[in-house]
């Protein structure tokens, strides 16, 4: 791990060589990643280049971090009734966006709430039961919404917004959400599994 200094902040990076044409810059679990081909060597002009949008990702992690304190979690539901409740919009969802979801799976996942596989299976982060349910619904949404559409291309939105016009908010409130579950689920059974 190194560190380099932009404007104030202290910005730790490593960096991974792998089999790719093209470096690129990584941002994930608030850590700075260069992915990079073998025998790439400029790295500081890497992030001399782009450290204005670096300094804006993690101010952004920051601001995040600041406003997960007045996030409440919702404690008061059930692991049964979550379940339920996921199932029930997936049937929602997927007749109203007219696909078919084959499997649902939960899981405890560290970098996102929800994914989704071509094989229309989706898996849904365990942790988000302790959010409100209008940001579980979301959740749901978007993933039963990738059996239309794979990526996160310009008609996904589309239909994102058909429905959620507020997607970006809610996009926004789900990122400091999870710096919520951060600071107190996963810290604590991360404590608790130590001892
Ligand atoms: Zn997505």
């Amino acid at each position: 791990m190194q560190t380099v200094k932009i404007y104030d902040l202290n910005v730790e990076y490593d960096i991974v060589h792998r089999n790719v044409k093209y470096w690129r810059l990584e941002l994930k679990n608030e850590k700075l990643r260069i992915i990079a081909p073998e025998g790439y060597g400029d790295y500081e002009r890497i992030i001399e280049k782009h450290k204005n949008w670096i300094y804006k990702k993690f101010k952004a992690i920051d601001a995040s971090k600041y406003e997960a304190k007045q996030r409440k979690l919702n404690y008061g539901i059930s692991e049964e009734e979550f379940k339920e409740m996921i199932h029930e919009f997936v049937k929602k969802f997927s007749l109203e966006l007219d696909v078919t979801v084959n499997k649902v799976y939960f899981r405890k996942m560290k970098s996102r709430w929800g994914s989704c596989s071509s094989r229309n299976n989706i898996s849904i982060n365990r942790y988000l039961r302790y959010l409100p349910e209008s940001l579980i619904e979301y959740v749901v949404f978007h993933e039963v919404a990738h059996l239309v559409e794979l990526n996160h291309s310009k008609r996904f939105w589309n239909i994102i917004q058909e429905k959620f016009n507020d997607y970006k908010d809610i996009e926004k409130e789900l990122s400091i959400y999870w710096f919520a579950i951060k600071d107190t689920i996963i810290r604590v059974q991360f404590s608790e599994s130590k001892t």
